[in-house]
């Protein structure tokens, strides 16, 4: 800057009259100036040159403020045309001072400096004016001020350029910088991060030629262990950590680690707790998983070999979602124990199982092994403590079966034999034989006949002459689980009257040899059902009492002849996609869980409507398998009257039974809804067809134990099928089931009194059932023996008493009920024989027309025989109201009986003559009628 004060040594040409120094005082001070006043002559042309003036390097442009102070020519008397009010500035670039060589030629017009205010004489006004010279290259510069013929003073020449001030922007440092002139309106300037901030591209800014930042480009971030504040970097306080170059803030230390030091790009775990490889450094520290869960093995294939292993994941996944497990196999023998190497197989793997189960197969028999389940996880790698569950299995293992023989034939009879190639020394085994004919007799099923052995060796006999019958045997281990069968394999019996000559030569090996020969399946049978209390026994003459009583053919076969009785579901049922079950709508309640009506739609079959059982939520195995057996013991049935079994479905969380669906529901009820509205005719339509499905259990050899109209199920046809044969079903079910002395459940109003007696189910006591289904369903669902206690009717039973005819019901259905109820079992109808009866009165509807005696004062008093408060009714309406036949005031007000004596007088011809035809109603109004004259009534039954 240049700036008055002081003797500056300009130059000035001419050197004599021209610019001259001179003095003011202005407000009190001495200030120096140039001047010059030669306004009275012509063609002035006088310079006032400054000395050389080193330019910035960076400079290009300069700005020029001067103050001075310009005389108005008005005030002097000089001629208007050579006196001036302006004079001129001038510039020069120099790359060295030349000293005083001055030559006018060198300088460029910068502008011509015209004052804002003139001062007449006397005055003084300073002008302050500001020029820019620009484009300026050279090492320096002169300025020079060329007057005209004015009268002027400068009093202050200030030269100077403008920068951009040194600035920190996004935590980039720029330097001050010098504004750029015209040729460069924004000067781009590099800077630099602040220190702790790094950023990819240098950080950029613009500088403009007012000395002005504009458009900072910075990425500046701080490193980790900083965090921006107050443009700059300052460290992570204790306790926070940064761990990358990022403009976020410090974050508090995660879960589980070490408080952490100023400056933290991470923070460490704690003893005991991890970081996976893969975990970021922000993560959260974790702990290791605790051992695996409530570990089982499954054995249900164990006779082949196989099992399976399953257990729940950790109860403390140390905060982990990548847990995994490892399974390791070690086989013992005695104490010893190796890793069993790569004869096991597990799958789908050993290690790294993201699944909570692993079949494990090709184990070899008799053998202990010890399976370690590990629960790992991505930080079990940082420690030596296992998490591991193991589980010890003795496998018995039931070998493989080779190829039967005959061992000795006759007309009647086959002996057959086989043996077990175990890999070591056999065990104990059961086996179980199945046979049937070959030939498959009028297109019916043919089911086997399962025989429980406990030697390799069996005669079977009683069979058919000339008959070729088909084998097939499977081992069972000692706990019962069945292996695989043994190919199917055919043995004929001999033509009638011939003998196999070798019998006496076998036998007498064999019995020399110690082997008993034929041990069948009696005692087994019997040792098996003792312990499950509920496996249902055959009919009494069932086939298995006694080994010359074989009758085989069409036998169900009990579920709990498998310990696993998943083998009999899979065997008797097919598995179901729940993707093919739609459910609709809840129907009913079941023990097990809701029923639902739905549609089954299996791939290239037809939608079909169904029923399906559910099995609620929070089951334990055991009902589990029961619920399943309801299945396994469906699935055998193939009839008209008895509820088809679509499927199962087995393989999924939620266990289904998939039925048929009836659309009637349940018989019991449908009846109580259509009290009176249906003929004798269609009743015993119905019976005949429940009848015709009990004939085909007993077939089957099933006997039912809760055949009750509450178990039979109707369609939209009006078709009844029976239906309800889960295992424990009678024990826990059924709501009518009483518990008895000998402690079993029983529902006592349908039971025959041998059965509630000394539990002795058999055919013969369903059809007592049927019996008091019969009457059920002729008496439109009325409850049997109506609200007598259990006891009651136990007492009237033994006491020879029976339930009466219902009303309007034809005399030869009240006759087969009572054939049902006799007293000796073997005297009752067998299933057979009630199928032709009912048969007949169909075919003959006037066998139907004789109606059996009805008395209605056997039947107990309905609840209301009196006014709510037990005293009697005060008119006509207020009875028919009680009993809710109110639709009938008319007609008794029409035919005069207005008052309750007038009532008690009606006979049921009368009610019927007052137009009261539906049975039902006519049945409820002279029950009522009755209950009104005999209030201390009580039941009486008759006797047979
Ligand atoms: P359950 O568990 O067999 O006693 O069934 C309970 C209830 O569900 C029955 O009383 C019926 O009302 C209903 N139900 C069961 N199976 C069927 C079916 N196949 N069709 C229609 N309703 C059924």
């Amino acid at each position: 800057m240049v700036a008055s004060g002081a003797e500056l040594g300009w130059l000035t040409s001419p050197v004599e009259h021209g610019w001259e120094i001179g003095q003011r005082a202005v407000n009190g001070s001495l200030l120096y100036n140039y001047y010059i006043c030669n306004v009275e002559e012509r063609e002035q042309d006088n310079w006032l040159r400054t000395t050389f003036i080193q330019r910035h390097p960076t400079a290009s442009r300069v700005f020029v403020e001067l103050r001075f102070v310009v005389r108005d020519c008005n005030s002097f008397n000089a001629d208007s045309l050579i006196c001036k009010e302006t004079f001129n500035l001038y510039a020069s670039e120099a790359d060295a001072d030349i000293g005083t060589a001055f030559r006018k030629g060198l300088f460029r017009k910068v502008a011509t400096i015209a004052p804002d205010e003139i001062s007449s004489l006397g005055e003084m006004k300073m002008n302050i004016e500001t020029k820019v010279v620009d484009n300026l290259s050279r090492k320096g510069f002169y300025l020079a001020f060329q007057d005209i013929g004015a009268c002027v003073a400068i009093y202050s020449v200030r030269v100077y350029y403008k920068t951009c001030p040194a600035t920190v922007k996004s935590l980039a440092e720029f330097p001050e910088t010098v504004a750029g002139g015209e040729n460069q309106a924004l000067r781009e300037v590099a800077g630099s991060c602040v220190s702790n901030a790094v950023s990819e591209d240098q950080p950029r800014i613009y500088c403009t030629t007012d000395g002005e930042w504009v458009v900072p480009v910075s990425q500046c971030q701080c490193r980790p262990g900083f965090e921006a504040m107050n443009d700059a970097c300052q460290e992570c306080q204790s306790g926070f950590f940064k761990s990358s170059v990022s403009s976020e803030a410090c974050k508090p230390c995660p879960k589980n680690t070490q408080p952490s030091g100023h400056g933290a790009t991470s923070c460490t775990c704690k003893d005991g707790f991890y970081r996976a490889t893969e975990d970021p450094k922000t993560a959260v520290c974790s702990g290791l998983p605790s051992a695996p869960q409530s570990l089982v093995a499954t054995t249900a294939q164990m006779s082949i070999g196989r099992l399976q292993l399953s257990w729940r994941p950790p109860a403390d996944t140390g905060g982990r979602s990548d847990i995994t497990y490892t399974v390791v196999c070690e086989r013992c023998e005695g104490r010893a124990c190796q890793p069993c190497g790569e004869k096991v197989r597990l799958d789908p793997s050993n290690t790294d199982l993201k699944e909570t189960r692993v079949t494990v197969s090709e184990l070899e028999p008799l053998l202990n092994y010890t399976f370690t389940v590990e629960a790992r996880s991505g930080v079990s790698q940082f420690s030596n403590k296992r998490a591991t569950s193991s589980i010890n299995t003795a496998l018995h293992y039931t070998g493989r079966l080779t190829a039967m023989h005959l061992v000795d034939s006759s007309s009647t009879s086959l002996s057959l034999q086989w043996s077990v190639s175990h890999r070591s020394k056999p065990v104990a085994t059961r086996y179980e034989l199945m046979y049937r004919k070959k030939e498959i007799a009028n297109g019916k099923v043919t089911t086997y006949t399962v025989l429980v052995l406990e030697k390799n060796l069996v005669q079977i006999s009683d069979l058919s002459p000339s008959t070729v019958y088909l084998f097939k045997v499977q081992a069972l281990s000692p706990e019962g689980n069945p292996g695989s069968y043994s190919l199917e394999q055919e043995f004929s019996t001999l033509p009638q009257g011939e003998q196999s000559e070798n019998v006496s030569v076998i036998l007498g090996a064999a019995i020399g040899g110690g082997v008993m020969l034929f041990i069948v399946v009696v005692v087994l049978l019997l040792r098996k059902r003792r312990r499950n209390s509920h496996t249902r026994q055959g009919p009494e003459d069932a086939y298995f009492s006694s080994p010359d009583q074989l009758k085989p053919l069409k036998t169900y076969v009990d579920p709990h002849t498998y310990e696993d009785p998943n083998t009999a579901v899979l065997k008797f049922a097919s598995e179901i996609h729940p993707s093919h079950i739609t459910k609709q709508k809840v129907i009913g309640a079941g023990e097990f869980g809701e029923v639902y009506r739905g549609i089954l739609k299996a791939p290239s079959r037809k939608e079909t409507a169904v029923a399906i059982k559910t099995l609620k939520p929070g089951y334990t195995e055991k009902q589990r398998q029961d619920f399943l057996s309801e299945a396994s013991i469906m699935g055998q049935f193939s009839h008209q009257n008895i509820i088809r079994l679509e499927g199962v479905v087995t393989k999924f969380k939620h266990a289904m039974i998939v039925t048929e669906y009836m659309e009637n529901g349940a018989l019991d009820k449908y009846l109580k809804d259509h009290d009176g509205d249906m003929s004798s005719f269609q009743l015993v339509g119905m019976l005949r067809g429940i009848a015709a499905g009990m004939k085909y259990l007993l077939d089957m050899s099933y006997v039912h134990r809760d055949l009750a109209a509450r178990n039979i199920l109707v369609n939209s046809n009006l078709e009844c099928k029976v239906s309800d044969f889960g295992l424990s079903r009678v024990l826990e079910d059924d709501p009518e089931g009483t518990y008895t002395t000998s402690g079993g459940k029983i529902p006592i109003r349908w039971t025959a009194p041998e059965a509630i007696a000394y539990r002795k189910f058999t055919s013969a006591s369903d059809v007592w059932s049927f019996g008091i289904v019969m009457w059920e369903v002729m008496a439109f669902g009325e409850r049997p023996y109506w609200d007598m206690s259990n006891h009651e009717v136990m007492k009237a039973i033994n006491e020879a008493f029976r339930l009466p005819a219902p009303m309007d019901c034809p005399s030869a259905v009240y006759q087969l009920m009572l054939q049902c109820w006799l007293q000796d079992r073997s005297k009752r109808p067998r299933f057979g024989d009630i199928v032709s009866i009912l048969d007949k009165l169909l075919k003959s509807p006037d066998s139907l027309k004789a109606i059996a005696d009805f008395d209605p004062r056997v039947s107990i008093r309905l609840p209301s025989t009196s006014g709510s408060d037990g005293s009697p009714f005060r008119s006509v309406a207020e009875w028919l109201e009680s009993i809710k036949m109110n639709q009938y005031s008319e007609n008794f007000s029409i035919a005069g009986i207005v008052s309750m004596e007038q009532v008690l007088q009606m006979k049921s011809e009368d009610i019927r003559n007052i137009g009261v035809r539906l049975p039902g109603h006519l049945k409820r109004i002279a029950y009522s009628i009755l209950g009104l004259k005999d209030q201390t009534s009580t039941l009486s039954v008759f006797a047979v």
